[in-house]
């Protein structure tokens, strides 16, 4: 048990052996009981490490010199990665980050869920683990002498890290906002201070449809003008012929928002078109849209499988977004019912259904919580009930609903693995038995991973 006053000092430099990983990614060593958190630290290894928080029970270092080095060890190919904010796991081979995310998730079933008994299954990762995004919103600075930069945060700060490229991202995002630095550099645009709330660009934003190589850059002002609107458009045309859109996106605000309300087509279309499986999607500046396709249509294929549909079910997707769960479904049930909190999401999930031909589905605007208790009283009874909330979780009064309207399957979809093991405790309270969890690594090199759950009624 960690004693009374902690062991060590701020500032303080001390030797520890990392024993483990949080679900955060840093490595948890051990000063006389005391645990330290450690970012960069590696299960095995070695190290000096500084003291540089000490509360009651724990305590947070920085790693100083590793002595002994873990064969998980890798060096990070993203120069800035320990500047930026943006991943956490570069410096752990990719075998090593998906033993990671599978303990986290055996973890939580067992701490949070009390489900010792549920098969945790080997997370499916990705082959290619680099350049999986295919969006990019980035803020633009200004260096010394003018020229503008690109970059994202550094961590827990609004400094703008200078940064070529993203490895996280596909190609063309990457080469896209290297174009239209240059080409707003040259065109004398100013950045947007965030201090002052003055100048022009805030944020370049670019979208690619992976399977249609389509493209569309949104420039995003704090001005009602775009300056040399005529100019940029010529020549992001000229550095990428094939881009189908551009757009410019206002946004006044002293916020940390980066889309304002304001959006107009200057270029092109208003949308741009993606698929995952034989599902097509549009997507327009504002929409939200699965950021690593490939490995949404790995997680939703899981998630059909678990629905086990053979033609004549009733299914309902909670949480549905634009509607991509309920459209896959779609093609194998006899009917699906989305509901989704946001009003845009919903007409994109109007419109994609139209767009695919789909018309099996339903979608309504509401919380989950409250239409269901609704389509429960009009005698709504489904096979089967998909969802796929945000991190915080299914609300409460949901999970009584789902119960009281006894489907034979439920497919949870999370991403975050501590709420959905509270919520699977509840269901199997509820009369449900958890078969098993499948984690999709959506997101490699950072600490976050999706699960896909089958249940089925007792
Ligand atoms: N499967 C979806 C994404 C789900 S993300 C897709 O591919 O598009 C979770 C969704 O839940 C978000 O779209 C969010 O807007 C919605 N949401 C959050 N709280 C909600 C609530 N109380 N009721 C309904 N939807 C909600």
């Amino acid at each position: 048990m960690p004693k009374q006053t902690p062991p060590v000092k701020k500032n303080e430099t001390v030797t520890v052996t990392f024993e483990d990983l949080t679900h955060e990614g840093d490595g948890v060593g051990k000063v006389d009981g005391y645990p330290l958190f450690v970012p960069y630290g590696l299960p095995g290894e070695k190290a000096r490490v500084k003291v540089v928080k000490v509360k009651k029970n724990f305590g947070f270092g920085k790693l100083m010199d590793v002595e002994e080095e873990s064969g998980d060890r890798v060096t990070p190919p993203c120069p800035v990665y320990y500047q930026c904010g943006g991943c956490q796991l570069q410096h752990m081979s990719y075998s090593r980050q998906l033993t990671m995310k599978k303990n986290q998730v055996e973890n939580v079933m067992k701490k949070i869920g009390h489900l010792e008994h549920v098969p945790v299954h080997e997370p499916i990762g990705m082959e290619e683990p680099w350049r999986y995004r295919n969006k990019i919103q980035i803020p633009v600075g200004e260096k010394e002498n003018g020229e503008l930069k690109t970059g994202f945060y550094q961590k827990r700060s609004h400094n703008i890290i200078d940064m070529e490229s993203c490895l996280i991202q596909d190609e063309t995002n990457d080469g896209m906002v290297a174009a239209v630095r240059r080409i707003a550099t040259d065109l004398g645009i100013e950045a947007y201070d965030e201090e002052s709330h003055r100048g022009v660009l805030r944020h370049i934003m670019v979208r690619t449809g992976q399977v249609t190589g389509d493209i569309m850059v949104v420039l995003i002002t704090r001005t009602k003008e775009l300056p040399h609107k005529d100019g940029l458009i010529e020549q992001i045309k000229e550095a990428y012929p094939g881009v189908k859109s551009i757009v410019h996106n206002v946004n006044r605000d002293k916020t940390n928002v980066i889309l304002g309300k304001e959006t107009t087509v200057v270029y092109g279309d208003e949308y741009i078109y993606d698929s995952i499986g034989d599902i097509r999607f549009m997507i327009s500046a504002q929409s939200f849209y699965q950021v690593n396709p490939t490995q949404t249509k790995t997680l939703y294929d899981k998630a059909l499988e678990y629905a086990d549909l053979r033609g004549g079910e009733t299914v309902v997707d909670a949480y549905c977004g634009i509607g991509t769960i309920s459209l896959f479904m779609a093609k194998a049930a006899k009917k699906v019912y989305g509901v989704e909190v946001v009003g845009e999401a919903v007409k994109d999930a109007k419109k994609n259904a139209r767009l695919n031909h789909i018309d099996n589905v339903e979608f309504y605007k509401g919380k989950a919580e409250e239409v269901m208790p609704w389509w429960r009283g009009q005698g709504l009874r489904p096979d089967v009930i998909v969802v796929d909330p945000p991190r915080k979780g299914c609300d409460e009064a949901l999970l009584a609903s789902m119960l009281e309207m006894e489907p034979e399957r439920i497919v949870y979809v999370s991403c975050n693995p501590s709420t959905l093991a509270r919520d699977l405790r509840i269901l199997e309270d509820g009369g449900y038995e958890t078969k098993e969890v499948q984690p999709v690594d959506q997101f490699p090199q950072t600490n976050h991973i999706e699960c896909v759950t089958w249940l089925v009624k007792k």
